[in-house]
């Protein structure tokens, strides 16, 4: 009889053993701007009705497969052009998996710069798809030269472009975008799940580019724990992919309280807003700390650079805050943290932690 762990290293695939879980801290007790959670709850009244729908809610029953009144909802918000339809994800890192299985042929590619959203590369492992990243500039911008020239070289199947880019922060021109689906022959998902915190979006542009599919999810505005993602396309693409999407990956509950919260859709733009407001506040005074490099944000979180940022990390953690640590990740990132919008009082409070733990 051999031992659990030996048959699972003889049985499991080696992409699988090789690959480091997503790691996730434990935050109890801390004050949490390490995942680019929406700070604020649901005002009172609203949770009043959300109490009651779960209460009558059908939870002996499987959910709506189709998902129909969520959707049209989803479709109210999202003025989608004429002809496009959207496919929902239990979470939009479920939409990623999907789309990686629909295009893996045989040898084809997975597109994506670096550094970006790390779920495209893991994805592309343990789906054994392969993966080709193109690194950004030295201050996170498009290399297009470089990106043009993979494209052509490698004709990737599938490109995931971040915009905003996580975890950077910055919106890419969107002129480089549109030379890169142009350039494209595979498909290109344009990632919009800061959409909320941006200036742009590509979902008006659908209609222009056979190509192009916008992912979206309503994680960053307030539904992070109800995990719900989308895909934004035409209906010749999400007729293919919704054959892959697992029949009942929203359950009742999401369908009902997501659906709720859409149909009070500027409340959460409002939280938006206000998210917004402290983010150039947030900039200003990180700007104001000479000992700190912070880059500019489209997002509702700010990437910045230290000296020994695993010690600064350290000591705001001692501090009570948790911010998340990119040192140690991708090279480009050396000595770089990324802390997530709060309330202001949760901002005023990091801030003030960052002082101390710097000098
Ligand atoms: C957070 C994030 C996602 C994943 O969101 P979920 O819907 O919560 O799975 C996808 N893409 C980017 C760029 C993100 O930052």
């Amino acid at each position: 009889m051999s031992s659990a762990s030996s048959l699972a290293s003889k049985l499991l695939r080696r992409e699988i053993l090789d690959l480091h879980a997503y790691h996730v801290p434990d935050s109890a007790g801390y004050i949490k701007l390490d995942a680019m959670e929406n700070p604020y709850s649901v005002p009172p009244a609203l949770r009043g009705e959300i109490a009651h729908m779960v209460a009558a809610a059908a939870i002996n029953r499987y959910p709506d497969p189709a998902a129909a009144s969520l959707k049209e909802k989803i479709r109210g918000v999202l003025g989608l052009p004429d002809g496009m339809e959207v496919l929902l994800g239990n979470g939009s890192d479920e939409l990623i998996q999907l789309l990686a299985m629909a295009l893996n042929k045989p040898g084809a590619t997975l597109l994506g710069v670096e550094p970006s959203f790390v779920m495209y590369r893991m994805i592309a492992t343990f789906t054994g798809m392969r993966y080709l990243s193109v690194p950004l500039t030295e201050d996170f911008s498009l290399d297009l030269p470089a990106t043009l020239a993979a494209i052509r070289r490698e004709q990737p199947a599938l490109i995931f472009l971040a915009y905003p880019n996580n975890p950077t922060g910055n919106l890419f021109p969107a002129d480089d975008v549109l030379q890169i689906i142009e350039a494209a022959q595979g498909l290109v998902v344009v990632d919009e799940a800061y959409y909320a915190f941006a200036a742009d979006s590509f979902i008006p542009r659908l209609a222009r580019y056979p190509n192009l599919l916008v992912m979206r999810t309503f994680s960053k505005l307030g539904m992070a724990g109800l995990r719900l993602g989308f895909l934004a396309g035409s209906a010749a693409w999400l007729e293919q992919l919704e054959k892959l999407r697992l029949p009942y990956n929203v359950g009742v509950l999401p369908q009902l309280v997501a659906g709720k919260l859409l149909e009070h859709h500027e409340v959460l733009l409002r939280q938006a807003e206000q998210i917004k407001r402290d983010r150039a506040t947030l900039y200003r005074q990180l700007s104001e700390i000479a000992a700190v490099r912070v880059y500019p944000s489209e997002a509702n979180f700010l990437l910045f650079r230290v000296a020994n940022a695993t010690e600064v990390f350290d000591g705001l953690k001692q501090r009570g805050v948790l911010i998340k640590n990119l040192n140690n990740g991708h090279p480009m990132l050396h000595d770089c943290l990324r802390v997530t919008v709060g309330t202001p009082e949760e901002n005023a409070k990091f801030v003030a932690a960052l002082k101390e733990s710097i000098s």
